[in-house]
């Protein structure tokens, strides 16, 4: 089996895996005042310092969450609720994963205005575009720090230091689901007050992610309960799930730079093998992208047909962002490109698991597919 769909999802490490188990059966509610809830506190506490050391924070600055879907909702209208009153107007860019556009969306529609600022033609959003949709009624800016269809990288750090210096009651968000523990951040330098990351991208477990709020920041829950995790995210937190992030954090944390390595050389192989077919377009921007996400088009196959024939020789690729099923993809329209190049689209996701084999039955399979799909279009 060859798994290019790692922006979808990863693998879990056995790491992560020993982890659920470990805490599963020490399930113990981390409330209760007893050693049964003491001990399952200490894996949260445990998991929350591992997370907390790969952004470089303090431990106070995360909070769990079900996932970045939650955590961007909670960003967009949690912070909407605090500091939306006298201020007006948000800023995100029209790159953003589903959950921020959809949140930003809602918003609109309860009266807030909003700026969405489209990627260039390389899928990159303008520093001084970005900054130019700002103005002082603005009371959030929100960027991802690598796209998640073309691994785009956007410069936020410039951005949002940018967007400090000329507007600081702003807040800035950034959705660093496809950077984290590819890219270093270090929350502080990073100018932002606002982190979002998900844990089933770095080989942890689906349904937790994690927000980074800086200190100071007043953030208005969406949900109302027990007041854990200081009220930003009520409910009984689920052990294992944070326990297993941790884990896999831990693991992943040290290897951050070789596996970067690792993929970047697979990148390079991957890109050399396709510009060898005259029928590939590369959509992926070759300067300023990240090594794990290689977004491609074969014009005149369809991304589905393709991704089935891949998917008939154990090669799993996505035609996209795998939340947005089937719909024509925001972020390829937004960089200008033609619908043949946009509806022919395939994204390859590398992991820190992926190998030069992987590559080689890649570009094999993708050339009979060719040849046996051009045959019958
Ligand atoms: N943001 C980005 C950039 C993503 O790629 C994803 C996952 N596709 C999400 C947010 C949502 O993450 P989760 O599945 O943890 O809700």
């Amino acid at each position: 089996m060859v798994y290019l769909d790692n922006a979808a999802t990863t693998k879990p490490c056995e790491e992560a895996l020993s982890a659920v188990m470990t805490a599963a059966e020490m399930y113990g509610n981390p409330s209760s005042l007893h050693k049964m809830g003491i001990d399952a506190e200490k894996l949260v506490i445990d998991a929350r310092k591992a997370v907390a050391a790969a952004l470089v924070c303090p431990p106070e600055c995360i909070t769990f969450t079900s996932g970045a879907t939650e955590a961007n909702n909670t960003v967009l209208f949690g912070i909407a609720k605090t500091y939306g009153r006298r201020l007006n107007k948000i800023v995100v860019s029209a790159a953003e994963h589903s959950s921020i556009i959809e949140s930003a969306k809602q918003l609109e529609r309860n009266g807030f205005e909003v700026v969405f600022v489209p990627p260039g033609r390389d899928g990159v959003i303008d520093e001084q575009a970005f900054v130019d949709a700002v103005d002082s009624n603005t009371f959030l800016a929100s960027c991802m720090l690598v796209n998640n269809e073309t691994g785009a990288i956007m410069p936020v750090k410039k951005i949002f230091t940018h967007i400090k210096r000329l507007f600081p009651d702003c807040m800035t968000h950034c959705d660093a689901v496809q950077g984290f523990l590819k890219l270093p951040i270090k929350a502080a330098d990073f100018a932002a007050d606002l982190i979002t990351v998900s844990a089933h991208k770095v080989h942890g477990l689906k349904g937790v992610g994690a927000l980074y709020v800086r200190k100071g920041i007043r953030l208005t829950p969406l949900l109302y309960g027990g007041g854990q995790e200081k009220g930003v995210r009520p409910g009984t937190e689920s052990v294992p799930l944070i326990y297993a992030f941790g884990a896999a954090v831990r693991k992943l944390h040290p290897e951050m730079k070789t596996a970067y390595s690792n993929a970047e050389e697979l990148n390079r192989r991957l890109r050399t093998k396709l510009s060898e077919l005259s029928f590939v377009t590369i959509n992926s921007n070759a300067d300023n992208s990240s090594p794990y996400i290689l977004n491609f088009s074969v014009p005149g196959i369809r991304s589905e047909t393709l991704l089935h024939f891949l998917e008939s020789r154990d090669i799993y690729v996505s035609s996209g962002s795998a939340c947005s099923k089937g719909a024509k993809s925001p972020v390829l329209s937004a960089m200008g490109l033609s619908d043949k190049l946009i509806d022919s689209a395939i994204r390859i996701s590398f992991s820190s698991m992926s190998s030069n084999g992987d590559v080689e039955r890649l570009a094999t399979a993708i050339q009979e597919g060719y040849m046996t799909l051009a045959k019958v279009r």
